[in-house]
């Protein structure tokens, strides 16, 4: 394995309010190689997104060591993540372009090639030709594609992303799913992908981690060995009910 990108040890999280102690994280330990996509699956409550927020330097933590890049490619959060959430959270009154461009405006990127790159991401993601329109002509699907398109407009090292197909219908997921392992191939970035879906995350993943809830706790970490490039009809396969299989038998849901 080459030197890791990420790497996640003996991680622990307690939220406190008053008296009340609630543990949303406990003993996660983890790497993920650069230009990986690694998939994070778990029932909701398991901590899933507390520890996207502490990998994106938004949420601090008790216990353990999170360490992204390496001594000679330095990290700088708020530069170099990219971050895709379950509704696309397109401002409404700025055009899809002017929605793309938003990271770039906010660190103070150079414009006009911000301005290339957006469309060329638009043309990427397929939606050249819709640069002008507003995100209420989107359909959802349109509307993520976007999102997805404004999480790598500043060229960060590592996306994010927190169940962003959870809102779509079954069918439009599943192209989303295939469009988005395009769209990885295609730009080289390491993903962390967030989904209660065992079935997305056995598809997408080189490897799923499995997070289990009550206490929240990390129970398995499993190299998906699918045959590239991956297709739908690989769900059908003995291999692929394996992964899930092994998967729903670790979440007690067998
Ligand atoms: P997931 O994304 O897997 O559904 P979360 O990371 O959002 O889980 O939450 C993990 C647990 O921590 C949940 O039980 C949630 O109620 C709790 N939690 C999340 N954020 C906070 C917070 N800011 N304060 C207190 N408890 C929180
Ligand atoms: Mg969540």
């Amino acid at each position: 394995m080459p030197e890791p990108f990420i790497r996640v040890s003996g991680l622990r999280k307690v939220y406190r309010k008053r008296e009340q102690e609630f543990l949303a994280i406990s003993d996660a330990s983890f790497e993920v190689a650069p230009g990986e996509l690694v998939s994070l699956v778990g029932p909701s409550g398991c901590g899933k997104t507390t520890l996207l927020k502490v990998l994106a330097g938004l949420q601090d933590y008790d216990a353990g060591e999170v360490r992204i890049g390496s001594a000679s490619h330095s990290f700088d959060p708020s530069r170099d993540i990219g971050m895709v959430f379950q509704q696309a959270l397109l401002l409404k009154w700025r055009r899809v372009l002017e929605n793309v461009l938003l990271p770039a405006e906010i660190l103070g990127l150079p414009m006009r090639e911000s301005r290339e790159r957006a469309r060329d991401l638009l043309a990427m993601v397929g939606l050249s030709g819709s640069e002008d329109k507003y995100p209420y002509e989107l359909s959802g699907g349109m509307q993520q594609r976007a999102a997805i398109a404004r999480a790598l407009v500043h060229d960060p090292k590592l996306i994010l992303m927190d169940e962003p197909f959870g809102a779509l219908d079954a069918l439009t997921r599943e192209k989303m799913n295939l469009e988005l392992l395009r769209i990885w191939k295609q730009s080289g970035k390491t993903i962390l992908f967030v989904t209660h879906g065992i079935s997305e995350a056995v598809f997408l993943g080189t490897r799923v981690i499995v997070f289990t809830a009550g206490p929240a706790r990390m129970a398995a970490n499993i190299p998906i060995k699918l045959p590239e490039p991956r297709r739908l009809d690989v769900k059908t396969t003995e291999m692929f009910g394996d992964y899930s299989r092994q998967i729903y038998h670790l979440l007690g849901m067998e």
